[in-house]
């Protein structure tokens, strides 16, 4: 081996450890920071030990892309809201598997015909998954931006369209793959897979669309080690199976955290009715004035914090901090409750809340601040819905029955911060707004939070 193929091992080598501690890293929101950090240096280690050992022909088309990904990159990462994440990181997934399925396209044209029989089924894989991915990604980010409606599409014979959709790619695989000299095969396969990954998402409600991301995150992955097998390189095997297998763990606790299965997800069209909620929100919704709120506050012993969607579309992270911190300075215990499918991705508020600098010994998971409702003075809901929904543990009917949710309606006093009276993410009303001990706060989070803290001060 020469000396730079033993750099270039090296390199990979140190990428590949970064890359598995930067996955312990973020499984905790104290080092997750970190494990970003090891994350980006065991890319660049990555990019350096290609760039350094492989045969390259020409500079000219590596300055283009990397000039062009690093612009976007950047652009990205400066102006696309923390709102807008979801369907950012669904375009990414898509990115990463076109890159995937093309660089497979470049593999047939230039070495197909003497593949080995192991290669070649690596390259149906990679090319079949990444293309069903690139499009059930660019479906997902369109569905989660609202570029494309977010209801789930369902006609009579979809799941028989699909299965002979699939059938057709599975089958121009397996005879790609029997017989490498039919070019059409192939190209059969890339075709149909395209068309696979729309089908595939359609049916699918925006509701789902976090759990799909993360599934299809999971493709895109297994995508990127099929490459790895094909050019016969281990940084990429590892990552991708990395990714791959992060991303369908994520997608299985995930349903957890919803009490749902991944194939009602996958085919439960969940979105596409509104359930009926339970009998009790015929009731009146009672408003509370701003003073009335901040008097409540001031003199309670006890504050939870529920933070939800809402608080992330109105960027309310620090005037919540600070509200916190003036209770604070009056004595008042204050508890931040996380419920762990709040907002639009996994650990949507933990990243929302670290970026207001709230101390993570506040940050409460459900199971750990559920007991506590009960001898809490006030739980203040900001921009949250369906995780406090009661329905989902009263009301068996209801379409998020079992989803474990946190139980702020057993708290003392219950006051909620939204704009009107728009319904949660999964379309159902919520029977705790017409709770006796619940009262609404209306208007945007960020801004009746600041005034609640000016009302706070003059209390
Ligand atoms: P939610 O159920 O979507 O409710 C958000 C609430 O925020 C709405 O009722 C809305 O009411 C209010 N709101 C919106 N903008 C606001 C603003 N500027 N100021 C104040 N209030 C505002 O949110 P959630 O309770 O966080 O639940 C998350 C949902 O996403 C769940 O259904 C969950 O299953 C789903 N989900 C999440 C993930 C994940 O990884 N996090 C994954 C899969 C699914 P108004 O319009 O009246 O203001």
């Amino acid at each position: 081996m020469s000396l730079t193929s033993y750099f270039m091992e090296a390199t990979y080598l140190i990428a590949s450890i970064l890359f598995v501690l930067a996955l312990k890293g973020m499984s905790h929101p104290e080092t997750a920071r970190r494990g970003m950090f090891m994350a980006e240096g065991g890319m660049f280690m990555a990019i350096v030990g290609t760039l350094i050992g492989a045969h390259i022909i020409t500079w000219g088309w590596i300055l283009v892309g990397l000039t062009i990904g690093s612009i976007i990159g950047i652009w990205m990462a400066l102006f696309v809201p923390m709102t807008s994440m979801p369907q950012r990181t669904a375009l990414s997934h898509a990115f990463g598997a076109l890159a995937a399925a093309l660089v497979g396209v470049g593999e047939f044209i230039i070495h197909g015909a003497e593949m080995t029989v192991v290669t070649r089924g690596a390259l149906g894989f990679e090319v079949m998954l990444g293309a069903l991915t690139t499009t059930g990604s660019l479906i997902a980010a369109g569905k989660l931006h609202g570029t494309i409606p977010g209801k789930p599409v369902q006609f009579r014979g979809q799941n028989a369209i699909n299965l002979v959709i699939f059938l057709v790619m599975t089958g121009s695989f397996v005879y790609f793959w029997m017989h490498p000299s039919v070019i059409a095969a192939f190209y059969t396969m890339l075709g149909v897979a395209f068309i696979f990954g729309v089908m595939l998402v359609i049916p699918i409600g925006s509701a789902d669309m976090p759990v799909v991301m993360s599934l299809l995150n999971s493709y895109a992955g297994l995508a990127a080690a099929a490459t790895g097998f094909v050019l016969g390189n281990n940084v990429l095997i590892i990552a991708g199976t990395l990714d791959g297998f992060s991303g369908f763990i994520l997608s299985v606790l995930m349903c957890k955290a919803m009490n749902r299965s991944i194939t009602n997800v996958l085919f439960g069209g969940f979105g596409s009715v509104i359930a009926t909620a339970s009998a009790e929100s015929g009731g009146e919704m009672r408003e509370i004035s701003l003073d009335d709120a901040a008097m409540q506050l001031a003199f309670a012993n006890r504050v939870i914090f529920v933070p939800g969607y809402g608080l992330a579309t109105a960027q309310a992270q620090h005037a919540v901090r600070e509200l916190g911190e003036l209770l604070e300075a009056r004595g008042v215990t204050v508890k931040y409750a996380i419920h762990p499918v709040a907002g639009r991705m996994p650990g949507h508020m933990n990243v929302l809340l670290a970026e207001a600098n709230v101390p993570y010994s506040q940050l409460y998971e459900m199971e750990q601040i559920n007991p506590e409702f009960p001898s809490t003075d006030v739980a203040v809901v900001i921009g949250a819905n369906d995780v406090v929904n009661p329905d989902a543990r009263d009301n068996p009917n209801s379409l998020i029955a079992g989803m474990p949710i946190l139980e702020v309606d057993r708290a003392k006093s219950v006051i909620v911060l939204k704009r009107g009276q728009g319904r949660g993410f999964s379309g159902l009303e919520n029977p705790l707004f017409f709770k006796p001990n619940t009262n609404m706060l209306y208007g945007d989070a960020k801004s009746t939070l600041s005034h609640l803290a000016q009302a706070v001060q003059h209390v």
